[in-house]
């Protein structure tokens, strides 16, 4: 839970970090409606909640903390889902395929296909803002042919996306630069830091209290990883400033 990591710097930098952010998202959507653009992602539309999410650790244990039963059962089904994922994949791309494909969307997705966590959402969710229809957030591209691709691909605006995404640049980018304030606050707080798959840390967090006391140490991180099965390089990127013996 939050509360483990000590009701400290890092909960305070993550409410900071999340107003900040909303505040730069709303100002960035009023600029570019200005301009008459459309940005589509809307209640309900969740495609994005397909995608493999990030966050860093101290914004997973806040949600650890506040799960219900049901949320909970949920992730675990997620879970056992991405670990088989994982050990069929051996290269990243096949499995981001596989992650959309077969382990399913966030377990945090409600009835309605609405975040249930959405107070809570990492800084990643809220970064992707999507330029086209929700369909499109959805669409696997290596499987379009080439001449859609390039219509797809030549239709959007170069100056706001992170080409060859339709999703806004430069939300992504503050996102990322937060995270990092994030991950550098808790290897001063902590001597190490967990940042990557969102639900992967979420569940640690759960099972484990990974975060609990300020002596749980790099090296106790790294043996519950590995022996869940989640040490793999393209799940979590866990960095140590120390090993304390
Ligand atoms: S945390 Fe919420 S917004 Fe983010 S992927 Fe999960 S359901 Fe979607």
């Amino acid at each position: 839970m939050l509360a483990s990591l000590g009701r400290g710097e890092l909960e305070r930098s993550i409410l900071r970090q999340h107003r900040q952010f909303d505040r730069f998202i709303d100002q960035w959507l009023t600029d570019y409606r200005a301009l008459d653009k459309t940005i589509y992602c809307q209640p309900g539309c969740s495609g994005c909640c397909f995608l493999a999410v990030h966050a860093t650790f101290p914004e997973a244990a806040a949600i650890a903390g506040q799960l219900s039963r049901k949320q909970t059962t949920q992730l675990s089904t997620y879970i056992s889902r991405l670990k088989q994922a994982l050990s069929a994949t051996s290269d990243l791309k096949s499995y981001l395929k596989s992650h959309r494909q077969s382990v399913g969307p966030c377990p945090f997705l409600d009835g309605r296909n609405n975040c249930s966590i959405y107070p809570i959402r990492p800084l990643s969710c809220r970064a992707l803002l999507s330029t086209r229809p929700a369909d499109w957030c959805t669409v696997d591209f290596s499987e379009l042919d080439k001449w859609d691709k390039l219509a797809y691909e030549s239709s959007l605006d170069r100056q706001v996306v992170a080409w060859p995404s339709h999703f806004i640049a430069a939300t992504q980018n503050f996102g990322r630069t937060l995270e990092d304030q994030m991950i550098e606050t808790m290897q001063h707080e902590k001597g190490w830091a967990l940042s990557g798959n969102l639900c992967a840390m979420v569940w640690l967090e759960q099972k484990y209290q990974v975060g609990q006391g300020g002596n749980f140490a790099a090296r106790q991180a790294t043996e519950v990883l590995a022996a869940e099965g989640l040490d793999h390089e393209f799940l979590l990127c866990l960095s140590a400033s120390s090993y304390p013996g």
